[in-house]
Formats: structure tokens, C-alpha cells, sequence
């Protein structure tokens, strides 16, 4: 890193929470931006082969679009990188961004939101997108396993799920992504998935986003900017409707997946996005939440960046909610515990929230004896926690509601104990 982007940092890291507090006041708002990128969205998912088709087409007709080849899949097809910037402006002295979409193959939404963007970006229709990628390289691969994608199936040609690869780098896939992500060091690398609507798992109920906590042994700005970033995007996919709950991860996580690898053993902000599938989601909204995160992380990484050393770069503000939701009181806040019912695979403790009163909130955060476990946007929360993970004894769960910004309106504290392996409790 060099003494400019270290200044930068530094700068940055010091306003950070004075920006939090200012920015819906910096820039302009517009609403569309959203609704621009989903008028690219396709009316099916599109295959394989027309999805090199198209990446082929923007990389003839587009001076701010690329494609290149990183890498061959097992049955020999071409992993595609398509990078979104104006080659009129330093590439080191952007902030850049990485996003990997389809490591599993049947996930078409993220094939599709990252697409959209690269077309939206191409057609640079206002001076927001040109000056968007003055400031900003986004690097997209929008198919990590065309063999699974052309199969129809999650897994690559090898039978592998990729996203348990990451660490070994057994795939030829990851092999070639984790090299392309090396060379672009990126701020920030995000992860797209999709949620079986299947899947019996708790915390698995809805759209998740996935990032890495806070946490005493890792990099402090690391925290801060997953941390903070994820509250942005809450912030994001509740003003344009769409529920949301934030995981953290921890050092002790396995480091089989593409995004806590990134972030837990090499330092770098990432983020795992998961658009829930099911009846009534419809590929352009589970595109959209996909979009969502991007923009939310580009929108926090311009402000936290850019904001303080270059006046006038606010255009990266410009896609935010056109309503940022009040905060006002009264709300009140509850929690509860109970047993997991049977048939719950990843728990065996369900921790509660319900907000309660007319009053808007940001969100509410559940923290098992003071670390934060789960943001989540919604009414009524639901925390999958497994007990065996923790030491024999009394553990504190609190719940806070929060405000745009993260100030608490209301605390909520309650204890449980875990008992020695085969002891039993005197009820
Ligand atoms: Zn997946």
C-alpha cells in the first residue's frame, strides 16, 4: 500500500463516524438508478452461452467495459473477468471492487444483477456512471463455475462445491478467481448467492448478508468497514422493501468459503450476499437485492474514501433510498428465548426479537454475551443459536434497537445457562 492510499485510510478512518451522521446531506438523491440497472434485467435466465455473448458484445462496443479469460473450468470453458472503469484515470488510484457471482451453479441471480450493472456502467447514460468509474474499477466474474451452470447443477464438472474450496484451492475455479482477485487487490470482495427456499435451516428464513464482526484479532479498520458497511446496506435494502438480516463471522469460522477466506485470512472487507428463492421472488427482485449490495457497498466505500479527499466525488451517494426511514420513538423492544423445535439442523436455542409500536427503527442487533451474532431489519428477528459451541455456564444475550445509524433507542438483556455435557438441570 502506498504512503497516498495509507493517507487516504487514515483520513477516512477518523471521519467515519462523523460522515455516518452527515452524508444524507451530501449529494443528490435519485431514485432511479435501481430501476435503470433492472431495465437491463432479462426476462429468463440467460445460459452460459449467451452470457459470453453478451460480455463479448460490451467488450467490442464499450471503451469502459473489458473481458478476459482468467481461467478454464474442467470441461475447458472460459471463466470470464469483466473490469468496469474509465482507462482515463489511474487504476491504483481507485478503489476497487471485486465481485464473484455463481460459484454455485444453479444461482442465476447474481449471473443477472452483475450483468445488468456491466451493461448499466457501459452505457454510462448521466455523468453519475462516468464519474462513478473514474473513481471506482469493479471487477466481475459473473460465472465462477460454467460447468455447473451448464449443467444445471451446484456443484462443478469435479462433483466440488467451490465455496467449500477456498484455503485448499483443490478447483481449477477458485484457482483461477483467487489469482484474478490477487492481481486487481481489491477493497472489498463480495460473494453472490441464492437461498435454496428449500432449505430447513432457521437462519436460512430469509435474505442474508454475511461479513465479518468485530472482533479483538483482526484488523480494527477491517471491522470497521464490514461493520459499518453492512449497516448501510440494511439501511438500503429496507428503504427499498426488501428484508434483511446480517450474519458476522469470527476467527475459528472455517475458511472453506470464498468470502470469510477473503476476509478472515487475508484482510479484506467481503461479503457474502444471499437472495432468498421461492414462490413470489422472482429473478428481477432476487437480481435486485443483488444490485442492492453492490451499490450499498460502493455507496459506503465512495463515502468512507472518497468523500474526505475529494469534494465532489458524492456522486456515489446517488442511488440511495429515495425516503430514509424516521426514527422516531416510541418503539419498544422484546426478546425471547425457546427451545429449537425438531427438525431445526443448525440450533438448538432460538433467540427472538419483536419490535413493537408505529415508530420506524433501522434495525435490531442480537449479541451473545457482547458480540454482535446478527443485524436484521425486520419486525420480528429470529437468532438460530447452537449451544454446543459455547463453554458449560450463564452466557448473556442483548438485543439493541437502532436507528438509522446505529445510536440505541432501546436495550433489551436476558441470561441463559449451558449446562456441563451430561448434566442435568434440577427444574
Ligand atoms: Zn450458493
Amino acid at each position: 500500500m502506498g504512503d497516498h492510499s495509507r493517507t487516504i485510510r487514515l483520513l477516512s478512518l477518523s471521519l467515519i463516524a462523523y460522515l455516518l451522521v452527515t452524508m444524507t446531506a451530501l449529494g443528490q438523491v435519485k431514485a432511479g438508478t435501481l430501476s435503470q440497472i433492472a431495465g437491463f434485467f432479462p426476462a429468463q435466465p440467460r445460459s452460459y452461452e449467451q452470457v459470453s455473448q453478451l460480455l463479448s458484445q460490451l467488450d467490442r462496443t464499450s471503451t469502459l467495459v473489458t473481458v478476459e479469460a482468467i481461467g478454464q473450468s474442467h470441461n475447458n470453458r472460459s471463466i470470464w473477468l469483466a473490469t468496469a472503469t474509465d482507462p482515463d484515470y489511474p487504476s491504483d488510484e481507485k478503489i476497487r471492487l471485486f465481485v464473484i457471482a455463481r460459484q454455485h451453479g444453479t444461482e442465476c441471480a447474481g449471473t443477472t444483477a452483475t450483468l445488468a450493472l456491466l451493461q448499466y456502467l457501459a452505457a454510462a447514460p448521466s455523468d453519475t456512471e462516468a464519474k462513478l468509474l473514474r473513481y471506482f474499477e469493479i471487477a466481475v466474474v459473473p460465472v465462477a463455475n460454467p460447468d455447473g451452470c451448464v449443467a444445471g447443477r451446484r456443484t462443478n464438472a469435479q462433483q466440488m462445491d467451490l465455496n467449500r474450496d477456498w484455503g485448499k484451492f483443490t478447483q481449477l475455479e477458485t484457482q483461477a478467481i483467487r489469482a484474478a482477485v490477487i492481481r486487481h487487490q481489491p477493497h472489498a470482495v463480495i460473494d453472490l448467492h441464492e437461498l435454496p427456499a428449500s432449505s430447513r435451516n432457521r437462519s436460512y428464513a430469509e435474505n442474508f448478508i454475511e461479513t465479518i464482526g468485530s472482533h479483538d484479532s483482526l484488523p480494527a479498520l477491517l471491522c470497521a468497514n464490514t461493520v459499518a458497511a453492512s449497516r448501510n446496506i440494511s439501511y438500503w435494502m429496507k428503504g427499498y422493501g426488501y428484508p434483511l438480516n446480517v450474519y458476522y463471522d469470527y476467527p475459528g469460522d472455517s475458511l472453506a468459503l470464498c468470502h470469510r477466506y477473503w476476509g478472515l485470512s487475508q484482510g479484506i472487507p467481503s461479503f457474502l450476499c444471499e437472495s432468498k428463492t421461492g414462490a413470489g421472488r422472482s429473478l428481477q427482485e432476487r437480481a435486485g437485492f443483488h444490485v442492492l449490495a453492490i451499490l450499498g457497498i460502493i455507496n459506503y466505500l465512495g463515502r468512507q474514501q472518497l468523500a474526505p479527499v475529494s469534494p465532489g466525488s458524492e456522486v456515489v451517494v446517488a442511488a440511495r433510498p429515495p425516503q430514509p426511514p424516521p426514527t422516531e420513538i416510541p418503539l419498544t423492544l422484546a426478546v425471547r428465548l425457546e427451545p429449537a423445535a425438531s427438525g431445526d439442523n443448525d440450533t438448538n436455542l432460538v433467540v427472538h426479537t419483536q419490535v413493537e409500536g408505529s415508530g420506524q427503527f433501522s434495525f435490531v442487533t442480537v449479541n451473545v454475551d457482547g458480540v454482535t451474532k446478527l443485524l436484521t431489519t425486520q419486525r420480528n428477528g429470529r437468532y438460530a443459536l447452537d449451544t454446543s459451541r459455547l463453554s458449560s455456564g450463564q452466557h448473556s444475550i442483548s438485543a439493541e434497537l437502532c436507528s438509522e445509524f446505529g445510536a440505541a433507542l432501546s436495550t433489551q438483556q436476558t441470561t441463559f445457562i449451558v449446562p456441563l455435557a451430561g448434566v442435568q438441570i434440577a427444574k
